[in-house]
């Protein structure tokens, strides 16, 4: 943390307590990324086009009728997209959607081995972790619908077109990991059909109402670590694609990090979640910062 930790002369803060959303959130990702291969897996639903079978529930059915669970699990995700972002907005985002958490864990990595200052070497190990993570991470979905033993063995009719369809789809899945949280913000689909439908954000996160600008000193410790690159101590009032609150995946990143920095230090975090937002002067909206404190 950049802001400097003052004389202790309060109880300090407790890891769950200064990391709440954090841990939440990555508990809620894990389980969904666990269902993804479980549920393969134990062929509770399964298609095999390799071998031309398929499994609901363990029992063998045909290849038609084991496309009926994997329709309608595409179906249910794109339902709670919908749904997630009538009542909260890009929630889903923030909270289920396993290329977001790819994204966020590849933007940490990345910030260790590809930024402006790293060695050539680290810049080319970053390439090989990237292309690492999205091969993992596209065999979790082609493993919904193939025997992962196929891309081995080329006897097997569907070998080219298997690997035919992985190559094309490793395109796109490479860009997408190496360029980690930016893909999010500007490429996603899903994201910017958030941002263009009808939304609501029943919980925002904001500078609490008796604060303001001054208050944070040279702290910028939850611009930083915002995933979505916002400001988001006054973000909520913006009505902006990418700077505004529909780019918001309502994470709560903001409100742990403004604890994890004024907790330790004694004061009160500024940073909260709102139902309705307070009303603020247009120079706070417009991100100045009073002279007067
Ligand atoms: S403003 Fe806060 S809640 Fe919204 S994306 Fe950024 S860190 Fe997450
Ligand atoms: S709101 Fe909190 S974390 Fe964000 S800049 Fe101000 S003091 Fe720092």
């Amino acid at each position: 943390m950049s802001t400097e930790i003052q004389a202790q002369s309060c109880p300090q803060p407790s890891f769950m307590e200064t990391h709440k959303f954090t841990l939440l959130r990555n508990t809620a990702y894990i389980l969904v990324i666990l269902a993804l291969i479980v549920i393969p897996e134990l062929k509770i639903a399964k298609i095999d086009l390799a071998h031309d079978e398929a499994w609901i529930f363990g029992e063998k059915v045909s290849v038609e009728d084991g496309l009926m669970p994997v329709v309608m699990a595409v179906g249910f995700f794109a339902i709670l997209v919908i749904v997630m972002n009538l009542f909260n907005g890009r929630v889903f985002c923030g909270w289920i959607c396993p290329g977001g958490w790819v994204a966020e864990i590849q933007d940490l990595i990345r910030k260790r081995m590809y930024n402006p200052r790293s060695q050539a070497l680290s810049k080319a190990g970053y390439y090989i972790v990237s292309l690492i993570t999205a091969v993992l991470f596209l065999a979790l979905f082609f493993n919904w619908v193939t025997d992962l033993r196929v891309f081995f063995y080329s006897t097997n009719p569907m070998f080219p077109w298997m690997w035919a369809a992985f190559l094309s789809a490793l395109v796109v899945v490479y860009f997408e990991v190496f360029i980690g949280k930016r893909w999010c913000r500007t490429f996603c689909p899903t994201g910017i059909y958030q941002k263009i439908t009808p939304y609501h954000h029943k919980f925002k996160t904001t500078m609490a109402p008796q604060f303001d600008l001054s208050d944070c000193g040279s702290c910028r410790e939850c611009i930083k670590n915002c995933p979505m690159a916002l400001d988001p101590r006054r973000m909520a009032y913006i009505n902006d694609f990418y700077k505004g609150i529909q780019a918001c995946i309502v994470c709560g990143e903001c409100v742990d990090t403004c604890k994890q920095v004024m907790l330790p230090q004694c004061k009160e975090p500024l940073m909260t979640w709102v139902t309705d937002l307070p009303e603020r002067d247009p120079d706070f909206i417009a991100g100045k910062v009073k002279k007067t404190k």
